[in-house]
């Protein structure tokens, strides 16, 4: 029998279901894995924003982490908003406690709805925790942040970004089009000396796309860890999401920018 990969999610709440540990443990689900989550940050949100955040002490995520570590084995994790330094900092120390074996970093930092997700000033602490990664799946404003540069014009200009950022931290990235303008809407996965690996898509106009950059961090961890090819993994989460893409708007969840159908 083969084992399903066990995938934990660390990371925020959306109780709309779009975003955050319930989009990935729909995610993990749909891509054959079985879901865990660790909480960072309570927030109040919904389609059309985010109202409040509260996060539990520091301690009590490195509780929930270790509580799931000395039980249950780890077949990778997926990390989400983080919010602050302090939260930044119990992770990457369970990180080095617990070694997993595929770590996704979804550096999270402003939603799609322009609310911060992480303090201005833990941007350094969430830069440091790049190299400990296997894969790091900024948005374009994220990777320009992360590399403390303009926000790239096209497409070119975002796959150099990329190379650079893997180039600086030993980290896989993967650039993503999804906020370039135009009608194509590529992915890569580019590391350290390797050729980039590109996968072209098609834009699809919806905006109903809240939570797919959550979702597709999840769905890349739970493919990497059932068949452990990256771009395998990257080719057929990106199948999968432009299909939840496409038909979000069957949901009809809020008013605002919708979740995708995973
Ligand atoms: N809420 C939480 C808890 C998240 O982790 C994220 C992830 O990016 C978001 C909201 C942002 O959602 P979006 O920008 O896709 O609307």
């Amino acid at each position: 029998m083969t084992q399903i990969p066990r995938v934990l999610s660390i990371a925020g709440t959306d109780p709309t279901g779009g975003a955050g540990i319930h989009a990935d443990l729909k995610s993990i689900a749909a891509n054959g894995g079985y879901g865990m989550a660790a909480v960072t940050v309570l927030v109040a949100q919904n389609t059309r924003g985010v109202r409040a955040t509260h996060a539990p002490p520091a301690s009590f995520l490195t509780s929930q982490l270790d509580a799931v570590s000395d039980d249950v084995t780890i077949d990778a994790v997926k990390i989400g908003m983080l919010g602050d330094t302090a939260i930044i900092d119990a992770v990457a120390d369970w990180l080095t406690r617990v070694p997993p074996p595929i770590v996704v970093l979804d550096p999270v930092m402003i939603a799609t709805s322009d609310d911060r997700l992480l303090d201005e000033t833990a941007e350094g602490s969430l830069r440091a925790l790049v190299p400990r990664v296997d894969l790091v799946t900024p948005n374009l404003p994220e990777l320009a942040i992360l590399l403390d540069e303009p926000v790239a014009r096209d497409w070119a200009h975002a796959l150099d970004q990329g190379e650079r950022l893997a180039q600086d931290t030993g980290t896989r990235v993967l650039v993503k089009g999804g906020h370039l303008a135009g009608m194509a809407c590529p992915d890569a996965l580019v590391g350290a000396g390797e050729a980039p690996f590109v996968l072209d898509g098609i834009r699809i106009n919806t905006p109903h796309t809240h939570g797919t950059g959550c979702s597709m961090s999840a769905a890349l961890a739970t493919r990497l860890a059932v068949h452990g090819d990256w771009r395998r993994a990257l080719t057929e989460t990106k199948a999968w999401l432009t299909d939840s893409i496409q038909s979000a708007a069957e949901l009809r969840v809020g008013a605002g920018h919708g979740p995708i159908n995973h």
